[in-house]
């Protein structure tokens, strides 16, 4: 691999695939084979090893109470699913149809949560039915859950999902803060907290998440000191005690030229001390953090292969069957301001000396169709397989698939 890492010295982040006679293995599995064994390109591939290797790497500088949660919308898939559940302790949906997967993936129902702003009533009668915990964002959900349960028989377990009057510095995506679609403004938590007692829901505790997508350590360890005064101050206010404190997640991983490793060893250690600080100040209060593609995006690959190769006024174009169909991030169109390149490579040909500066494209009749833009690659031909790394996350289930009626990818997990 150093080879590869120094032929490709801008992007932090492929160093965890081997590369044997210049192919990449996957899962000790090289990459060709891998390709005939799936049967078809394009696919993604997720690697089972570098899942649990990340989730021992977290375990390590985290404090040893604290509970880690899998943001399952990062990838929704039935195996990555069902492998993560035997790691992390609990799972965090966002509509029913994740909830559906998480249990079937075998998630124990009292650990997993169900966030996400236009919660339909068959969902929350869904959650109320499973016994999962719902993350309350608006007072509509109160009254909802107060008729299922009494419709039902059922307890309504219910945490707030508070919106945060400050913002996560530095964040790829702002998700809390100012004016905000999903949780309840901490202004209105008092109000909302008073209804649950009303209702007579079961109150378990608060859920702030106030962005994604952070490589600053020092911005995720003040979102988080932050969020466990916010909720000290709320729980003053609550009808119980505070049984669960989900302090959001927000973990970064490197995707583009120059970006680093997000550094855990502050974040650990200010999670140490609020755990410490949670002993006195919320005792009965498990501290909870929820990672979506910390855990699954850096054990993913894209895979296409190349279908042509053209020369347009000077510029080299390679033309795979995959594309933004399949990979909306990795062509820049998936909330990105500025388009920039994802790790890729030719894994067919890692080692190779020839390089050349390429543009690889999918087949779709739109320039944004894009997956690296005027890169240093191998020199590669039709047959060649392309690999964008980091891609194990919002990946397959976030790209328009039916755009343009190509066949679909698949997934495996090697
Ligand atoms: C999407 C989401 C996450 C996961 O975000 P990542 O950037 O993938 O870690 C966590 N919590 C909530 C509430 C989310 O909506």
């Amino acid at each position: 691999m150093k080879q590869a890492e120094r032929s490709m010295p801008s992007h932090a982040s492929m160093g965890q695939f081997s590369v044997e006679d210049g192919e990449l293995q996957v899962g000790g599995i090289r990459l060709s084979r891998l390709a005939a064994r799936v049967g078809q390109t394009p696919f993604y591939a997720y690697d089972r090893r570098l899942l649990t290797q990340r989730v021992r790497e977290l375990r390590a500088v985290l404090p040893a109470s604290l509970r880690l949660h899998y943001a399952m919308k990062a990838n929704p898939m039935p195996a990555v699913v069902g492998h993560l559940v035997g790691l992390v302790d609990g799972i965090d949906v966002a509509s029913g149809g994740e909830l559906k997967v998480a249990l079937d993936a075998g998630a124990d129902a009292r650990e997993i949560s169900l966030a996400g702003p236009g919660k339909r009533h068959s969902e929350l009668r869904q959650a109320v039915a499973a016994g999962i915990l719902v993350n309350l964002e608006s007072f509509r959900e109160i009254t909802e859950l107060a008729a299922i349960s009494q419709a039902t028989g059922y307890p309504a377990r219910v945490a707030v999902r508070v919106n945060p009057d400050f913002e996560l510095k530095s964040s790829g995506m702002k998700m809390g803060g100012g004016a905000k679609q999903f949780g309840v403004d901490a202004e209105q938590v008092p109000e909302l907290l008073a209804a649950i007692r009303h209702h007579g829901l079961t109150f378990e505790g608060f859920h702030l998440f106030a962005g994604s997508q952070n490589l600053k350590p020092e911005a995720i360890v003040e979102a988080q000191s932050k969020s466990f005064e916010l909720a000290l101050r709320l729980a003053r206010s609550a009808p119980s005690a505070v049984r669960f404190l989900n302090l959001g997640g927000g973990f970064g991983i490197p995707y583009f030229p120059g970006e680093q490793r997000l550094d855990l060893q502050p974040i650990g250690e200010n999670l140490a001390l609020l755990a410490q600080r949670a002993v006195h100040e919320l005792p009965e209060a498990e501290l909870v953090v929820e990672l979506g593609r910390y855990l699954v995006g850096e054990a993913g690959i894209y895979v296409a292969r190349i279908v042509d190769r053209k020369v347009s006024r000077g510029q080299i174009f390679l033309v795979t069957d995959g594309g933004l169909h399949h990979h909306l991030s990795a062509s820049g169109n998936f909330g990105q301001i500025i388009r920039k390149n994802y790790p890729v490579a030719i894994g067919n040909k890692m080692l190779t000396a020839a390089r050349e500066t390429a543009s690889v494209v999918g087949p779709l009749c739109t320039p944004l169709d894009l997956l690296a833009d005027r890169m240093e690659l191998s020199e590669a031909e039709a047959g060649d397989l392309v690999v964008v790394f980091q891609s194990g996350a919002y990946g397959m289930t976030a790209s328009p698939q039916a755009f343009l009626g190509h066949p679909p990818c698949l997934e495996v997990v090697v």
